[in-house]
């Protein structure tokens, strides 16, 4: 259908451009009467709960007090390691150029984007390179035309009408749509072929499109073994994520990642309560008005000791997984639980500084002559890492070059188990320092896919990482962020025509 595609195109090209942030959210929303909260706590301060802070000033204005609650590190999972003179993404390290909240956030900020360095990417079997990108372009499109035929191009055209569908919620939460489940937030933006896909594995989506198992084995994989650790059996939806990941003109930030967090505490002017939360209870106060009120108490700890605080309005940015956060619900009917059924999947990131050992990928390119930067692996047994990257630190310094592999790198190796000495020794010739981080990544994606935990888990008490059983990324928690807020506030003020409507993008058709 050319006329579709030509539209879908043109919404593309405006919500690039940045016409999407062009006020319609407060000529859509209706004025407000009510009283503002006073005061909103969010629970973590990753890209989600940072992001929520942000998007909650937005909605509420100046007045009311958002305190943001991190156990850790501001960052979460965005997180850079120290090695010599330069620090180094461990967590959450590439972003794809149509995640436009990211995007906005940076522009917003003012922080550059990350200089690009030149990648090479190889997939390696556990004994062999089974592939290496050349420098040419042309030289890896017959390449992969002679192997696989067209799957190659039929898998970007597949990824793009995904992300076609995927980009409709920048359109709905411009006009201050949220959705209550995740469930729904996908419907409403691929309909049921988006909870098809949550419910199938990435394999069978695959199969059933007639792609050939020999490229989902030897191409498909290896894009979910680095992205995800995981194999073709997670479910097609956050498959299909994974597979944009490969796109091109993947972008990180100058800096950090992480600097996005702190940038957007400060620009919400919240305030950041460095405290775990170990628990929250629902409490019934009287009111000016006579009617009695419920407000939520939260619980924590923070270096002098014990402490609670009343809230309006409470958001959890954290993963309520076991391994993640330890939080007590009380007071609530029915029940709310510390801990929801699944469990997060663990990628140990292990950054060495050294000299790589190329004949352990069984090549026997001179080491001078080897300037792959991204080793993939298959699913094959022998295989005991996910990936092995040459990795450039967070702010790229004036004439940077990255070093052929016979001078000493930092490389980043991914593995679901940590290294042993003897596994690094083989891997390595040399090496001077090594830095492990054992990640409780991702979600473990096991389709067909059991509920995901709700987004509102009480009247005024929500959930953003509930998201991250449709799929674990810093867009992913951006756009759960946006929804919670835009739920809060369409709860406070009986918004109730803005939450869980159908047929969105119908009806929104023609208005950008
Ligand atoms: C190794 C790895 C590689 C990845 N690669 C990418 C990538 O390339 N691109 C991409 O888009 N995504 C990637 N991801 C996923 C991405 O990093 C996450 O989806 C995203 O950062 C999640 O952000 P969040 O704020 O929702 O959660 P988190 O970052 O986990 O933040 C939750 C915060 O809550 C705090 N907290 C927990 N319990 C409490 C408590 N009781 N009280 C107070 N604070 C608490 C934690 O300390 C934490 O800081 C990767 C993740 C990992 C681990």
């Amino acid at each position: 259908m050319p006329t579709m595609r030509l539209q879908t195109l043109s919404l593309r090209a405006l919500l690039f451009l940045g016409l999407w942030h062009t006020g319609r959210r407060s000529l859509a929303s209706a004025p407000e009467l009510q009283e503002q909260p006073k005061k909103i706590a969010v629970v973590g301060a990753g890209i989600g709960g940072a992001a929520t802070a942000y998007y909650l000033r937005q909605e509420f204005g100046p007045g009311v007090k958002i305190d943001v609650f991190e156990d850790g590190s501001v960052g979460g999972r965005l997180a850079t390691v120290k090695i010599g003179d330069y620090e180094y993404e461990t967590g959450g390290s590439v972003i794809h150029p149509l995640n436009l909240h990211m995007k906005h956030f940076v522009d917003k900020l003012g922080i550059p984007q990350r200089k690009d360095v030149p990648s090479k990417m190889a997939i390696f079997d556990g004994k062999h390179i089974l592939f290496e990108e050349s420098d040419w372009f042309i030289v890896n499109f017959f390449r992969m035309l002679w192997r696989y035929g067209l799957n190659f191009l039929r898998m970007q055209m597949w990824v793009e009408t995904v992300l076609d569908k995927f980009m409709r919620i920048y359109q709905y939460q411009q006009f201050g749509y949220s959705f209550s489940t995740v469930e729904r937030l996908l419907h409403a933006m691929g309909g049921d072929s988006f909870l098809t896909l949550m419910n199938q594995t990435l394999e069978e989506a695959m199969m059933g499109e007639g792609f050939s198992q020999v490229f989902i084995n030897d191409i498909v994989a290896p894009i979910t073994r680095v992205n995800y650790g995981q194999s073709v059996r997670i479910n097609g939806f956050v498959g299909a994520v994974s597979l944009a990941g490969a796109d091109s003109g993947l972008w990180a930030v100058d800096g950090g990642n992480k600097k996005v967090c702190s940038g957007l505490l400060y620009n919400s002017k919240s305030e950041l309560i460095p405290a775990r939360v170990t628990s929250i209870s629902v409490k019934v106060r009287p009111s000016k008005r006579g009617t009695p009120v419920s407000l939520y108490e939260i619980s924590y700890v923070d270096q002098s000791g014990a402490a609670h605080s009343l809230y309006d309005i409470v958001i959890v940015a954290t993963p309520l997984h076991r391994g993640k956060s330890d939080i007590t619900f009380s007071g609530f009917s029915p029940p709310i639980p510390s801990h929801y059924p699944g469990h997060y999947h663990q990628t140990v990131a292990t950054l060495v500084h050294g000299l790589l050992n190329v004949s352990y990928l069984g090549t026997t390119e001179a080491a001078s002559e080897f300037t792959v930067s991204d080793v993939l692996t298959t699913d094959s047994n022998g295989s005991i890492i996910n990936s092995l990257s040459s990795l450039d630190p967070v702010h790229i310094p004036k004439g940077y070059k990255r070093p052929p592999a016979s001078q000493a790198n930092v490389w980043k190796v991914f593995s679901k188990k940590p290294l042993s000495q003897e596994q690094l020794e083989n891997m390595f010739l040399s090496y001077d320092s090594v830095s492990e981080t054992k990640w409780l990544a991702y979600p473990a994606y096991h389709p067909p896919h059991r509920k995901t935990p709700p987004f509102i888990l009480h009247n005024r008490l929500y959930y953003l990482n509930a998201v991250e059983w449709a799929a674990s990324a810093m867009e992913m928690s951006a756009i759960a962020a946006r929804n919670v807020a835009l739920l809060a506030h369409h709860h406070w003020h009986e918004q109730k025509s803005k939450i869980d409507q159908e047929d969105l993008h119908t009806r929104l058709r023609g208005e950008l």
